[in-house]
């Protein structure tokens, strides 16, 4: 059951629950939703409605920054059912060994939760399967994996983003690959930069006549 607290007949005195989680986010929904899942009652609390508001979001602007104010304390935050993670970029980051040693909880723990996840969001897969996906993914390509490529073929890649210095490397064994670098973008650089991610991509269907109406250069 949802319930609008800024309506004006909201009935919150009605809601009881064994917890209370504070902020729908991605870290608050996911505990809601590994504590229902054990028969726990929760109520999630979220300041934020279905669409993030202006006025809501200038909130953060009145928060008072301690210590280092980090790189969008105040504009990387979304003040909205869900989260900032209405804008996240798609990557999803291993933790290391070393990264999971100064946290509370244990490696092998964040592993299991890893496991459930990767096996709920795909019915098929189980530890073993699961296991065989990173063995393979963890091997090196076969010589003739990109070599054999023979549609036309382009790489975006956005200066800042983690993978962009391989770019050239997967380039020169693609036969005849083209490659335009988005300076100053990351992983979405389709998102951060759609002026150029779309001139690139128009230029390079007209080049090989793919682009509705125009005739090939
Ligand atoms: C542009 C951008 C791209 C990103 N890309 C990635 C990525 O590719 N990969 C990645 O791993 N991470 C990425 N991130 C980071 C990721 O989105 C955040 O780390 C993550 O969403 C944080 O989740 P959270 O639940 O901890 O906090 P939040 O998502 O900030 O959620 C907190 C929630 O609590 C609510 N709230 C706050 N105070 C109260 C209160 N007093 N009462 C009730 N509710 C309250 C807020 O409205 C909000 O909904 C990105 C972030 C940004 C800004």
């Amino acid at each position: 059951m949802e319930i609008d607290l800024a309506g004006a007949e909201a009935p919150i005195a009605a809601v009881r629950a064994q917890v209370c989680v504070i902020g729908a986010g991605i870290a608050g929904l996911t505990l809601a939703r590994k504590l229902v899942e054990r028969g726990v009652d929760v109520a999630v609390v979220e300041a934020g409605g279905r669409e993030i508001e202006e006025e809501g979001q200038r909130l953060f602007a009145e928060a008072e920054l301690w210590g280092q104010a980090h790189v969008g304390t105040i504009d990387g935050r979304a003040r909205v059912f869900a989260g900032t993670s209405v804008w996240w970029g798609g990557q999803v980051l291993g933790m290391s060994r070393d990264a999971a040693a100064a946290w509370p909880i244990a490696w092998e723990e964040l592993a299991h939760f890893f496991a459930d996840m990767f096996a709920e969001r795909n019915p098929q897969a189980d530890v073993q399967s699961i296991i065989y996906q990173f063995e393979a993914l963890a091997k090196p390509d076969a010589d003739d994996h990109h070599s054999g490529i023979a549609c036309p073929t382009i790489i975006l890649t956005g200066s800042e983003d983690a993978t962009h210095s391989s770019a050239a490397a997967l380039q020169a064994r693609i036969p005849g690959c083209d490659m335009k670098i988005l300076y100053g973008a990351g992983h979405a650089c389709q998102i951060e930069q759609p002026w150029h991610f779309d001139r690139y991509m128009i230029e390079f269907f007209k080049k090989h006549g793919l682009f509705p109406g125009a005739a090939s250069a």
